[in-house]
């Protein structure tokens, strides 16, 4: 699991099953990630001065990386990372249409 951000993701799982999503922000251990729209967390802010009004601040929330599949940008298909070897680097393909992603 080698998501980055900025990746487009389907949601396997929970609540946003079956939605796509752009990655904002990937957690630095791989294992969470946050993505546009997804697991909104709301907060509440008080009024602090009288006349101020209080408001929803809504924002999303990390969740694991293992619930998501990539949507290969060449394909459109959600699908596995690979890896392939060249010239000692390693680089990161489609394992549906075997494209550099
Ligand atoms: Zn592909």
């Amino acid at each position: 699991m080698r998501i980055k951000q900025g990746d487009t993701i389907l949601i396997t799982t929970g609540d946003d099953k079956g939605r796509t999503a752009k990655v904002l922000k990937v957690s630095p251990t791989e294992r969470r990630i946050q993505a546009e729209g997804i697991n909104i967390q709301k907060k509440h802010h008080r009024p602090r001065k009288e006349g101020e009004k209080g408001q929803v601040i809504e924002k999303p929330g990390f969740f694991s990386a293992s619930n998501v599949k990539l949507v290969c940008p060449k394909c459109n298909k959600p699908t596995r990372i690979g890896y392939k070897r060249t010239g000692g680097k390693k680089i990161r393909i489609c394992k549906k249409c075997q494209q550099l992603i």
